[in-house]
């Protein structure tokens, strides 16, 4: 007989999702214009504790945006992640800037101490801008992504782009609900301490709207500015007089429909999602070679992806995992290639990789979907221990 297909991350849509998609479609509001949007808009705000959220067509737009308000341009550079989603990046080209790679600590989120010794010994300083001695081009902002529902070290980021006048916009499209449990910035959200935080609901992301995407920030000015460029910026409703080149980015009623009913169920997703973590956590230690990557101790993360970390001493390398696991019908799959090692970043400036090369080469992502059962968890856990 065989067994059971255990995917890697699939959305659960239990809630409410289809009362409000239902109201949403029975009147007929189904466009960017239906009052979810907004509605939907002012609960993220709410939850991560902002003043204000402008939603978008999916993260990547979002990201796009974030950068456009944050006033980079062409002529600019952006340090950015090595080890992440090449989504988080794209957005710097499209905007005709070049990024600059950064490696990652052990969180597997960006190397803060690296980010320093890049800002002082690649760099100088000069009448407020950081300017990068190889290109000599003014660096702008850091790009930084809370990697898997972690959250980057932004106490030191945030005093060094204080230092360095960068400002910071934060990927955190896996990571809502991800906040400090202590420190300076306790009781914050992921997305919230930058100057602009963005959050995606892709259809694997913790919670879905099938696509979509939010920006969050408490500057109203670059609010507004988000809310401008992805409507067309239109400066007159009736006359449809537009003073700069806008987008079409807004999510539609039906997206926002979906992102309500999930968003009441945010928290309990995150619970699920813990437990299962530590479940595997407990189970994978006894096993010889093999360990989950901790989210840190001073924060409460989502648990969004479990990463699995597989050292010489498992009898199986990376590979032979993600072979093994998918044998028993359970899905899995190696974190992404280096986006500093992908086709068009082949001639990017990086900066000492070398963790994040490691990385990339030892870990697995395992199944982490909140409507996993228990005997879905066992079964992982049993082919691990079997590795034959
Ligand atoms: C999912 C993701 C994105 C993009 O979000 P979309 O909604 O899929 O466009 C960007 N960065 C990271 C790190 C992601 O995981």
């Amino acid at each position: 007989m065989s067994k059971k297909f255990i995917p890697l991350s699939v959305p659960n849509l239990k809630g409410k999702e289809l009362d409000y998609i239902t109201h949403a479609i029975e009147t007929e509001w189904v466009s960017t214009g239906g009052p979810y949007v907004k509605e939907f808009e002012e609960k993220v705000a709410e939850y991560v504790k902002v003043c204000g959220a402008v939603s978008c067509q999916n993260g990547t737009s979002g990201l796009h945006i974030a950068l456009q308000i944050c006033g980079v341009t062409r002529e600019d550079e952006v340090i950015v992640p090595t080890l992440t989603f090449i989504a988080a990046v794209n957005p710097v080209k499209y905007i005709g800037a070049e990024p600059v790679f950064m490696d990652c600590d052990d969180s597997l989120t960006m190397d803060a101490d690296k980010l320093l010794e890049f800002c002082q010994k690649e760099c100088s300083f000069k009448s407020g801008k950081l300017i990068n001695n190889k290109t000599k081009k003014h660096i702008k902002a850091v790009l930084i992504v809370h990697v898997f529902g972690n959250m980057a070290d932004m106490e030191k980021i945030m005093s060094i782009a204080d230092m360095y006048n960068l400002k910071v916009v934060e990927d955190a499209t896996e990571s809502i609900g991800t906040y400090y449990t202590e420190g300076k910035y306790k009781n914050k959200y992921s997305g919230t301490i930058g100057n602009v935080g963005v959050y995606s609901f892709n259809g694997n992301k913790i919670i879905t709207t099938g696509g979509g995407g939010m920006i969050v920030t408490n500057d109203m000015e670059l609010l507004n500015k988000a809310k401008h460029l992805t409507t067309q910026a239109k400066s007159d409703e009736l006359y449809y007089t537009h003073d700069e080149i806008g987008y079409n980015y807004r999510m539609t009623n039906l997206q926002a429909a979906l992102g309500l009913a999930q968003l009441e169920q945010l928290e309990s997703f995150i619970n699920i999602k813990k437990e299962n973590y530590n479940f595997y956590k407990e189970n994978i230690q006894d096993i010889k070679g093999l360990s989950l990557i901790c989210f840190k101790d001073n924060i409460r993360s989502n648990y969004w992806f479990y990463a699995l970390e597989c050292s010489k001493e498992y009898p199986l390398n990376r590979d032979e995992i993600i072979k093994h696991l998918s044998s028993n019908n359970i899905q899995s799959r190696p974190i992404w290639g280096l986006i500093s090692d992908q086709k068009p970043y082949l001639s990017s400036q990086t900066y000492k990789i070398e963790k994040a090369k490691y990385y990339i080469e030892n870990v697995v992502n395992i199944p982490c979907s909140t409507n996993l059962t228990k005997e879905d968890l066992l079964n992982v856990v049993d082919c691990l221990k079997k590795p034959q």
